[in-house]
């Protein structure tokens, strides 16, 4: 049970989805499912919408629901990674009542650290294909033909939220409400920083090596490295 911390653009997004593929743990993105909940046009999308377009943050009591109903699937007995959840230090308590119910224990929080000047160039360059969701960046990772989809032939567009002003208040939610849970999990001993200005790739490796060095999988005692000592039994 893995959760990535770090401001918009931190590249946690695709990160998350590399993990999930190599570890095949699923990959929980709040962002993403409330940009579902978005499309559906019920009366919860259009509250939801609403805070998003101004960058400002869902109602715990909303996210929480989403979470508690995801994490109870099937898919994620094996563990999970959280893109963009907690985000608040009322949604890590809640967060940290469903571990005590359902007995289970979270296992590493790792911090995305980067700088502003590729924090802007990353938010502002982003485009997201409007039929598969493969993402985009004008800087970095720009599409082989004009605004098209190299995968599916979609139309790219930029994120509604990229907007200047709405990048500004999301970064300043992330300081104000978000940046205080890096001290919550220091003070539980469980968060590890890693250096997000580096390339996708190199950031990956140095994730899986992380987790590998971090996390115990299946919570089974520690293997040993020599044949345990039969002969008192
Ligand atoms: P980013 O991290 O790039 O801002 P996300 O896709 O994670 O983007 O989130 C987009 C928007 O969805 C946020 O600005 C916020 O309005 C809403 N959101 C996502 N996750 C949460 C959460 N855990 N709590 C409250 N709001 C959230
Ligand atoms: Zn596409």
């Amino acid at each position: 049970k893995l959760i990535l911390i770090g401001p918009p653009g931190s590249g946690k997004g695709t990160q998350a989805r590399l993990l999930s593929k190599k570890l095949k743990i699923p990959h929980i993105s709040t962002g993403d499912i409330l940009r579902e909940v978005v499309k559906n046009k019920t009366q919860l999308g259009q509250e939801a919408q609403a805070y998003m377009e101004k960058g400002e943050l869902v109602p715990d009591n909303v996210i929480i629901e989403i979470i508690k109903e995801r994490v109870s699937r099937p898919d994620c007995e094996k563990g999970y990674i959280f893109d963009g959840f907690p985000r608040t230090l009322t949604q890590a308590q809640m967060l940290d009542k469903i571990f005590k119910e359902k007995n289970k224990e979270l296992d590493l929080v790792i911090q995305f650290k980067i700088s502003d000047e590729s924090l802007t160039k990353r938010l502002s360059g982003r485009l997201i294909c409007s039929k598969c969701g493969a993402d985009y960046n004008l800087y970095f990772k720009p599409p082989r033909v004009g605004d098209i989809c190299d995968r599916c032939g979609g139309k790219l567009l930029p994120r509604q939220d990229d907007k200047k002003n709405v990048v500004i208040n999301r970064l300043k939610v992330f300081k104000n409400q978000t940046k205080p849970l890096v001290n919550y999990y220091q003070k539980q001993a469980k968060i590890k920083d890693i250096d997000a200005d580096k390339k996708s790739e190199n950031l990956n490796q140095e994730l899986l090596q992380l987790i590998d060095a971090e996390v115990n999988p299946n919570g089974l005692p520690e293997k040993q490295s020599f044949p345990a000592e039969s002969a008192e039994e």
